[in-house]
């Protein structure tokens, strides 16, 4: 096994999942599923939601890739579980940490990416319904959303 294409694929699949999470999010979670998905619009309280369950559909082919790929010695479905388990660390830091702070980690940050992944999702949270929502993504963001919050930025910076 090359661990260059090892690694390779590891980065690939992390880059697909923003994709197949945005076509998730847009037409599974806003879709059939939506009934899991609605109590992360309309918040109730309690610490777990509904919509905490998409971790786990999405650990279970995961951990599928890793344990048969490693089983099997095949080392391209091994890389993919990594990937799609790097995705999902890398989606829990931000979605539920950085955005909605569920942990009260680092909750002060005034990095430009930081800001503009929640001004993002904030858009789309402004909509508490199933239908007509905006920025489905999670850590690729939009050009509309860094300008805005470049533009907020410079105002800032003028009025200091
Ligand atoms: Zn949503
Ligand atoms: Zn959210």
């Amino acid at each position: 096994m090359n661990w260059f294409l090892f690694i390779g694929i590891i980065l690939g699949t992390f880059l697909t999942m923003e994709g197949v999470t945005w076509l998730t999010h847009r037409f599974v979670m806003h879709g059939f599923l939506w009934y899991l998905h609605r109590d992360h619009h309309q918040k109730s309280s309690g610490f777990f939601e509904k919509n905490d369950a998409f971790f786990l559909i999405f650990a279970i082919p995961s951990w599928l890739c890793i344990m048969l790929g490693l089983q099997h010695s095949n080392y391209w479905v091994a890389a993919m579980g990594f990937g799609i388990a790097a995705y999902g660390l890398a989606y829990f830091i931000v979605h539920e940490v950085i955005i909605h702070k569920r942990f009260k980690w680092f909750t002060r940050s005034n990095n430009l990416y930081v800001r503009t992944i929640r001004w993002a999702h904030k858009m789309h949270h402004k909509n508490f319904g199933k239908k007509d929502g905006e920025s489905f993504g999670m850590l690729l963001v939009a050009k509309k959303y860094w300008d805005k919050v470049r533009k907020a930025n410079k105002m800032i910076n003028l009025n200091s």
